[in-house]
């Protein structure tokens, strides 16, 4: 995860056909405590047996902010990560929960439930290992599989340095350092900070002492015009990081995050199917992705009838040469193919940009923009269509900008 540029995908039980076919255009998965609790053999069958295949590393992200909200209509998946955790009542259906109120004796159960969790994560039994590594199509030793390749301790999303989540984070820390010492795998650890804005996760992360860290900003959509500021104290973020020696993960992030590892991003994880940004307070809704085509152009999905008129009026805008798309028409791909699409989509992105210069990169989405932007106007195509068109490639230019000034 630290090696630059490790492209993960987060995983989705709907995903594992997508996932099987395609683990040379990926580095790593990352695997939802919530999937993994909730789904424990199937989960552990498919990612234990890809493991043992191509040696596919995986960690497990424990998502603990999920606790941070009120659950008024848990989900089972909820109730049993909270189960696995050793603290039922971490579920709060009623009252907002309390920094206050997680104990010391909490804190070290929630801490040592995690760390055994993981540690004991590729005990599986053989008959489900042998189910999923049929699917497979090829031979594969159990003896491969590999455990988690770091483990990552529960953390909390803060959202300032005043709201008290920060203290129940620093602990959680503390107790799975101490316990993971006592299992022997201190040296596994790998924290996460998690933040509700760039400054604030700056701030923590010139806090800590370690030097591999996780990044969370909430809700950074890298789409939304309004992003701008932010985006750019991202970078900056970054920047100092590095110069202190950190190496820096995203457990969310899209094309922009690609970019970003000019400025010491060594990767990001993205979902199959999704927009790459997380709001921890969207935690509880999370479900399958729509069936949408990501344009490469675009670095975004739009929906499949919107790309469908684009290409028929401007193929070179929307055409992708992958194996998938063979340059047709985004309308003849069903569902895993549109998932198939897109991950080989963001890993030619990353071989095309990762080394490119910066003045360079900005004067492509600019010229991007400006192709998108005429060709909306002259779309022949109901005006809310063209209008879609329109604001779907904003962000381009917005994004041409955040990479002049961070240079
Ligand atoms: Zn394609």
């Amino acid at each position: 995860m630290f090696e630059s540029f490790q492209h993960y995908l987060s995983y989705g039980s709907t995903d594992q056909q997508t996932v099987r076919d395609l683990s040379e255009y990926f580095d790593g998965l990352l695997v939802p405590g919530t999937i993994a609790a909730f789904q424990a053999e199937g989960t552990k069958g498919f990612v234990l047996s890809l493991s043992a295949r191509s040696a596919e590393p995986y960690v497990i992200d424990s998502r603990f902010p999920l606790f941070q909200n009120v659950l008024q209509r848990p989900k089972k998946s909820h109730q049993m990560l909270a189960d696995l955790l050793g603290v039922p009542s971490l579920v709060s259906q009623f009252i907002a929960p309390d920094p206050a109120s997680f104990t010391d004796s909490m804190i070290e159960q929630i801490s040592s439930n995690w760390i055994d969790f993981n540690v004991g994560f590729e005990t599986v039994q053989t008959k489900t290992f042998d189910k999923y590594a049929a699917r497979l199509g090829e031979p594969v030793l159990p003896e491969n599989r590999q455990d988690p390749l770091f483990i990552l301790p529960p953390y909390t999303m803060v959202g300032n340095s005043a709201d008290n989540w920060e203290g129940v984070s620093q602990r959680l820390w503390e107790a799975s350092q101490s316990y993971a010492k006592l299992r022997g795998v201190d040296d596994k650890l790998r924290r996460v900070i998690a933040a509700g804005s760039a400054s604030e996760w700056d701030r923590l992360a010139s806090l800590t002492v370690e030097r591999q860290i996780i990044a969370w900003i909430s809700n950074l959509d890298e789409f939304k015009l309004s992003s701008e500021a932010e985006l750019v104290q991202y970078g900056e973020s970054l920047k100092s990081s590095t110069n202190r020696g950190q190496q820096v993960f995203a457990l969310y992030g899209g094309f922009f995050s690609v970019l970003l590892s000019r400025y010491g991003l060594t990767g990001s994880s993205h979902g199959i199917g999704f927009g790459e940004h997380r709001d921890w307070v969207e935690l509880p809704t999370s479900g399958a992705p729509p069936a949408r085509y990501y344009v490469p152009r675009l670095h975004r999905y739009v929906g499949v009838d919107i790309a469908t008129t684009i290409w028929r009026q401007f193929p070179d805008l929307v055409s992708c040469d992958c194996s998938e798309c063979n340059n047709g028409s985004p309308s003849n791909l069903d569902y895993h193919s549109l998932m198939r699409h897109s991950v080989r989509a963001r890993n030619k992105e990353i071989s095309e940009w990762l080394e490119m210069p910066s003045a360079e990169v900005s004067n492509l989405l600019e010229r991007d923009y400006i192709a998108f932007r005429s060709a909306a106007q002259s779309l022949s195509a109901p005006t809310a269509v063209a209008r879609k068109v329109e604001e779907s490639c904003g962000h381009l230019s917005m994004w041409s900008r955040v990479i002049k000034v961070l240079g």
